[in-house]
């Protein structure tokens, strides 16, 4: 079949955000609208009002849910009435938490809480929802990793080591599932202005560091993902498998 612009369309389509209430994932949920999915909203408290307002606003539709992805053994039983009511086409792995603390001190409650959130509840949802979507031949599951996925960080080891372990989950699931109509990708975002990294913005020096490596000489807006999200929820990718999709200004480059 010919390319047409329509392999981007995600008319008829169903997708579930995490983290959908702010920053990238609240980009990324109004983007898949944008394009035609109806969108599932998944929050931890209910005030996605913003989210919300925003899809509103170019005529898409959406659902909303309510799922504390820090509770790992109650996420299967709170996605079960979803799966029976939707078949989900795309699922978008965003949620992520960020923990800053020397590795001498670290607390293991905070250790253990990123990685619930950050990895856990990502391999939960995927073999919930990625299991759907394999008996059906079809589905595209995006899993948001960071500069963290190829770099150590300074005072976030609980934080790199999950958005290590989330590629490398991102291509054990592409390997199994890509001959069954998946596609399991990842997008890694550079510096992005959003409420994760509000603390490194207002340290004078590190912000003055982290720009003066940026070749694109800013720091990223969450909607710089939109795009990106569209693609590797659509048809358009459909011969994409475990790619790790970096998009940062050029940091990595650097
Ligand atoms: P953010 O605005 O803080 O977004 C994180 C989202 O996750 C929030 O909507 C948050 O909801 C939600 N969340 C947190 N704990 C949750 C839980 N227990 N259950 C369900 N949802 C929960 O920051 P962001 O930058 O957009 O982060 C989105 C993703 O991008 C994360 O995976 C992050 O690691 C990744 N990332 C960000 C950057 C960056 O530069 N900003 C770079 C690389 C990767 P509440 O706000 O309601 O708590």
């Amino acid at each position: 079949m010919s390319f047409t612009l329509d392999f981007f369309s995600l008319k008829g389509k169903t997708a579930l955000v995490t983290g959908a209430r702010t920053g990238i994932g609240q980009a990324i949920s109004v983007a898949l609208a944008a394009a035609g999915a109806h969108v599932l909203l998944l929050g931890h408290r209910d005030n996605l009002g913003e989210t919300k307002e925003k899809i509103e606003k170019i005529n898409g539709t959406y659902e909303t849910l309510l799922v504390d992805l820090s509770d790992t053994s109650t996420i299967r039983e709170k996605i079960t009435p979803i799966l029976e009511k939707h078949e989900i086409d795309i699922l978008v792995n965003n949620a992520g938490i960020i923990h800053r603390e020397p590795a001498a001190e670290f607390s293991e409650t905070e250790w253990l809480r990123v990685m619930d959130v950050n990895i856990n509840s990502v391999f939960i949802l995927s073999q919930e929802i990625g299991k759907a979507m394999v008996a059906r031949n079809s589905g595209k599951i995006i899993n948001i990793a960071s500069l963290l996925s190829f770099q150590g960080g300074l005072f976030v080891p609980a934080y790199t080591a999950s958005k290590h372990a989330v590629t490398g989950l991102t291509k054990a699931l592409a390997n199994e599932w890509a001959s069954k109509g998946v596609q399991v990708n990842a997008i890694a975002p550079g510096y992005i202005e959003t409420n994760n990294t509000e603390a490194i913005r207002n340290d004078e020096n590190r912000n003055k560091s982290i720009l003066e490596r940026i070749p694109a000489g800013r720091w990223g807006e969450a909607d710089d993902l939109a795009g990106t999200a569209v693609f590797l929820a659509s048809k358009a990718s459909d011969y994409v498998n475990g790619h790790v999709l970096v998009v940062d200004g050029g940091w990595m480059g650097r």
